[in-house]
């Protein structure tokens, strides 16, 4: 009966550890090769779990590792957040308010206070589902991921680390240590939106993130990058999208050709939440408003 009753049941017994450094935490992933999962806020993990779609022998905590919870500015590299960090951390972080308002935009539409409070910007990416709403932004933002293994570490830029549904490049011994994401130029701007079925505490139908620097005269179009999530087996760039829009103004006119653009390079799927057509018809809708928000930012 437990089993037909309710998709939920009890967590299944495991084994929890409590390492106190990232290199602790990455000898245990080494040592239980494949047997051991990394446990952040558990907000994805743990429903996985009762649901009995994923069952680790061991979980790692990540939550008494003090040196993955930080968020810093620098000069160089830009911000760097820790994986320990949590989405509210963040939302609430003035350093982040000031110089990635898309961040706080996009993390101020996820979940809710409660989930926030204890799940990470790593756990949204490394769950690799194609509508965390933390990837577009990220990607559009140029931001890359530090993976730590137990002989080496690693960059990847967030746009390369999806390899399809619940896969990334990571292997079993290596977890994210940190994302950083560069430093912001004069003039840049960006807008995420996501659609939703409900109002309220759902995930996205389709999301949408855009970003442009405008030349110095703000005349043209400098750089440009517009990211979708939900509409694919990872997210990913409207690259020819883009293309349409570099070294030239945004007129309404062109933004509109962009966002058509857009919704012909999405690769979305019908399934139960909404058709491939539909879908496509909202990335088209949401690449022209999150255009038209950004230059009103300026
Ligand atoms: C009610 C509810 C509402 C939600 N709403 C949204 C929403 O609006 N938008 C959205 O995108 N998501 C949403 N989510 C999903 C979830 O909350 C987010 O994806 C969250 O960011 C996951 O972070 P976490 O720290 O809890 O991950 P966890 O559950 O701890 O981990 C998720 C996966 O990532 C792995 N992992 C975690 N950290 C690391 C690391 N540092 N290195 C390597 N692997 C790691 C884990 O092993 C696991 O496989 C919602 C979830 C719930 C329960």
């Amino acid at each position: 009966m437990g089993k037909t009753l309710g998709r939920l049941r009890r967590l299944p017994e495991v084994g929890c550890f409590f390492p106190k450094t990232t290199r602790e935490a990455v000898s245990l992933l080494k040592k239980y090769n494949g047997k051991a999962k990394v446990f952040a806020g558990g907000t994805d993990l743990l429903p996985k779990m009762k649901r009995r779609e994923l069952v680790p022998k061991y979980l790692i905590s990540l939550s008494g590792i003090t040196d993955l919870k930080f968020i810093k500015y620098e000069k160089e590299k830009g911000l760097r957040i820790g994986a320990g960090t949590t989405l509210n951390e963040i939302l609430e972080s003035s350093l982040v308010q000031k110089r990635y308002p898309i961040l706080v935009e996009t993390i101020s539409q996820m979940a809710s206070t409660q989930v926030r409070n204890v799940g990470t910007i790593s756990g949204n990416l490394c769950n690799a589902v194609p509508s965390a709403d933390t990837a577009p932004t990220l990607i559009v933002l140029g931001a890359r991921l530090k993976l730590v293994g137990p002989k080496k570490q690693r960059m990847v830029l967030v746009e390369d680390f999806f390899k399809g549904p619940d896969r990334t490049v990571l292997d079993r011994t290596e977890l994210v240590s940190e994302i950083q994401i560069p430093p912001t130029l004069s003039g840049a701007r960006g807008t995420y939106l996501k659609h939703t079925l409900r109002r309220e505490m759902d995930l996205a139908l389709v999301g949408v993130a855009s970003y442009f620097i405008p030349n110095s005269k703000k005349e043209i179009c400098k750089e440009i990058k517009i990211a979708l999530g939900a509409v694919a087996p990872v997210p990913m760039r409207a690259k020819k999208a883009e293309a349409v829009l570099m070294g030239k103004p945004l007129t309404n006119e062109l933004i509109e050709q962009a966002a058509q653009i857009a919704s012909e390079e999405a690769k979305p799927i019908d399934d139960i939440r909404g058709s491939a057509e539909y879908r496509k018809e909202m990335v088209r809708v949401l690449t022209q408003r999150t255009l038209q928000q950004s230059l009103k930012k300026g």
